[in-house]
């Protein structure tokens, strides 16, 4: 089955598609990922994509795509896309090639988005990931692991995300219809453990 997991940041797609993935054994294919390979192992799209950044331009969509392509082609029983598509291209480039069982779009007010992304602290020497209110570290504001100090992104931080997730509203509410039409479209409460969006993922997934 080939699944989508759409959702603002905060929302738990990622761990959704991750759980998903552990549970059927179909590969979770994330895209900020795919590209931060291309880039470190300096393919030829990865030097392409990175010439756009370095210019300040955004990737360009048939980029984006080509970059999961392989990923796609090889998954033969099935494949979970988080983080994509993020635009109308990228949705019409996907679903030319491949088809779409179900799309999960996890539903999140921007209040909860807003709380949880403010939350997420990293190590400044390790980097592991922390989020006060989900995986808090043993000892307030030091690294479990290297004993490090937790920081904050930049990105984290009130204005970036209001304005990141914005732009993630403007941009999704036109590839909704797209998919709407191409496969089964689910909203889900993303307001509730992740445990219990879980099941109701299979469940919705078994029927
Ligand atoms: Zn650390």
């Amino acid at each position: 089955m080939n699944v989508i997991f759409l959702g603002v940041q905060g929302s738990g797609k990622g761990t959704q598609a991750k759980l998903l993935s552990e549970k059927f054994g179909w590969p979770h294919i994330n895209v900020g990922e795919k590209f931060r390979e291309h880039i470190a192992k300096q393919t030829k799209l990865g030097k392409q994509a990175e010439d756009f950044i370095n210019k300040g331009k955004l990737v360009p969509d048939e980029f984006v795509f080509k970059m999961i392509e392989p990923a796609l082609q090889n998954a033969t029983r099935g494949f979970i896309l988080d983080g994509f598509p993020r635009t109308e291209k990228q949705a019409y480039f996907l679903l030319d090639k491949f088809t779409i069982d179900i799309c999960f779009n996890l539903k999140l007010p921007k209040s909860v988005a807003i709380t949880r992304i403010q939350a997420r602290r990293h190590c400044s020497s390790c980097h592991k990931d922390y989020n006060l209110l989900f995986n808090p570290p043993k000892q307030d504001g030091i690294c479990d692991l290297c004993g490090g100090e937790l920081v904050q992104r930049d990105d984290d931080k009130k204005e970036a995300i209001e304005k990141r997730i914005e732009e993630f509203h403007k941009t999704t509410k036109k590839v909704i219809p797209i998919l709407k039409e191409k496969c089964r479209f689910v909203d889900l409460d993303a307001d509730r453990p992740l445990e219990v969006i879980h099941k109701n993922v299979i469940e919705e997934i078994k029927k």
